[in-house]
């Protein structure tokens, strides 16, 4: 009896594991759509089923095992929806892979209970730690008078239910450990992910990403004989607006003009800040004339915006930006060849398109 439950607990750990790992861009907690919760809910119910597939055969009819511990995680991570998905599977498994019986049927309307109590547990404001153990103890009761219908043989319906209860319990400390774990993991892997990702001070792309978007949509202009069309674009004299009204002002600037680069482009355009008050946009499909065009309307739009700084005092800004486009220049002298144009800008006096 013993070797079956650690058989379950065991499964159980890696079935959380792979679901962890297959549904890792959607947390715990975070807003996830119907659709994720119920297939998280179906594949937390599939781990229910090969617990069952490793169950204590009790009698002929009965088995017991730790198929509520999935369904009890499936509620915790999202209520209702995915604990009555997973109840569900485990119901259909108790039903088709096992003999017909009223054992199965007992089995089964206690599943059934558990998934839907636990998904109305989940709404208690309580931490998750308190809310999966009141789940736990709750399911473990209804399994146990399943139980208790189910035996005939009363005298070793104790045994069963001790082994029952305590190995459900340290198999319940192992599962919250395991998913408290992935999820804190999967959430940390997220914000780095953005974190590495995201110019921190204007929410842009940063350079790395730049470089890694620039590459793809290179490639897929060539594959697609397409236009790519690249503006760099660079504050004037921001050293003096820095040293004339102090670093956070400067800061400021930036994240406006962020905001104007987005607003002025297309929402496939890729906007970024390529690095101190250099910013860049990626113009698939756009060919030469439009990008200048485009250019000269986010010159233009920035000359003609009024800048604020905190005190109140409205102050000029001005860029100069360098455009190039692909096939016009060959792919490898793109970046090159707009940056040779933003610093003709630059020379023949700034605030002006090349
Ligand atoms: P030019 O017209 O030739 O581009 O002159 P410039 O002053 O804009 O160019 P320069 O390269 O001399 O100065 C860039 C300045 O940008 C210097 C640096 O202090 C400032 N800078 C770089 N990163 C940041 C930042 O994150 N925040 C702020 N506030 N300033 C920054
Ligand atoms: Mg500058
Ligand atoms: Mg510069």
């Amino acid at each position: 009896m013993l070797r079956e439950f650690i058989a379950n607990g065991s499964l159980i750990i890696s079935g959380l594991f792979l679901t962890g790992h297959l549904f890792k861009h959607y947390p715990i907690h975070s807003a996830v759509s119907i659709k994720e919760k119920t297939l998280v809910g179906m594949c937390l119910g599939i781990v229910g089923v090969g617990l069952m597939l490793f169950s204590i055969h009790i009698s002929p009819t009965t088995i017991a095992d730790l198929r509520h511990i999935p369904v009890v995680i499936a509620a915790l991570y999202g209520g209702a929806l995915p604990s009555i998905s997973s109840a569900l599977i485990v119901i259909a498994g108790r039903l088709f892979l096992f003999p017909f019986s009223q054992a199965s049927i007992v089995a089964s309307l206690g599943m059934l209970i558990i998934g839907v109590v636990c998904g109305e547990f989940y709404k208690m404001k309580l931490s998750s730690k308190v809310k999966f153990w009141i789940m736990n103890i709750f399911s473990l009761f209804i399994l146990s008078i399943a139980l208790f219908i189910n035996v005939d043989d009363k005298s070793i319906y104790l045994e069963i239910i001790l082994y029952h209860w305590t190995i459900s319990v340290a198999a319940g400390f192992a599962s919250l450990y395991v998913i408290t774990y992935i999820n804190n993991y999967n959430q940390m892997v997220q914000t780095l992910k953005e974190q590495a990702t995201t110019d921190f001070l204007t929410g842009l792309h940063n350079v790395r990403q730049f470089d890694q978007l620039f590459y793809h949509y290179i490639n897929d202009a060539k594959k697609h004989n397409k236009h790519l069309s690249l503006l760099l674009i660079d504050i004037d004299f921001f050293k003096n607006i820095n040293d004339t009204y102090g670093h956070l002002e400067g800061d400021r600037i930036l994240k406006e003009v962020g905001e104007i680069l987005c607003r002025t482009s297309r929402s496939i355009d890729i906007v970024s800040r390529n690095g101190g008050e250099e910013f860049s946009i990626l113009l698939p499909n756009c060919s030469y004339s439009h990008a200048l065009e485009v250019a000269e309307r986010i010159r233009s739009g920035i000359e003609q915006y009024t800048f604020i700084l905190s005190n109140g005092m409205k102050i000029p800004v001005t860029v100069s930006i360098g455009v190039a486009t692909y096939p016009d220049t060959d792919s490898d002298d793109l970046y090159y060849h707009a940056d040779q144009k933003l610093y003709q800008a630059k020379e023949n006096g700034r605030n002006r398109v090349c």
